[in-house]
């Protein structure tokens, strides 16, 4: 992972080879990011997708293999327990120009990743709701 700071802006870019999750994970534990939003575009192989069922609480997974366009990267950065946690949500294109999106668990880098990550100082962590939605939720 390579980064330049400008203002409170990281411009990061993610190497071919490396896992976008755990790639946030490790580069905003060292930069100290416990706050902020992300966006990016790339290119990625071996991604793996959830979709959750408000429903029901499950979670559908799909694991896709192949040459995916990162059409859009989004979402945020909160601590669980004070650790940086990434929540980001995915749209990818195959050649055939069709998109999966969801949850992202898992993408490994096969082009480039450019990520644009706003911080915000502070933080805001997570708990889990186990009553209502079964997800882990903002504690506002
Ligand atoms: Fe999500």
């Amino acid at each position: 992972v390579k980064h330049k700071k400008i203002g409170k802006t990281y411009i990061v870019s993610i190497a071919k080879g490396e896992e976008i999750i755990t790639s946030l994970q490790k580069f905003c534990a060292s930069e100290n990011i416990t706050l902020g939003n992300a966006s990016g575009i790339g290119a990625a192989e071996d991604i793996e997708l959830t979709h959750y069922n408000a429903k029901t609480h499950a979670y559908t997974r799909k694991k896709l293999h192949g040459s995916y366009e990162i059409a859009a990267l989004m979402g945020n950065i909160t601590t669980v327990n004070g650790k940086p946690y990434i929540h980001l949500h995915i749209t990818i294109g195959d050649p055939n120009f069709k998109t999966y999106s969801g949850h992202l668990m898992s993408a490994t880098i096969s082009g480039a990743c450019e990520i644009f990550i706003n911080t915000l100082p502070g933080t805001i962590e997570r708990y889990k709701d186990e009553k209502e939605t079964g997800l882990n939720v903002l504690k506002l």
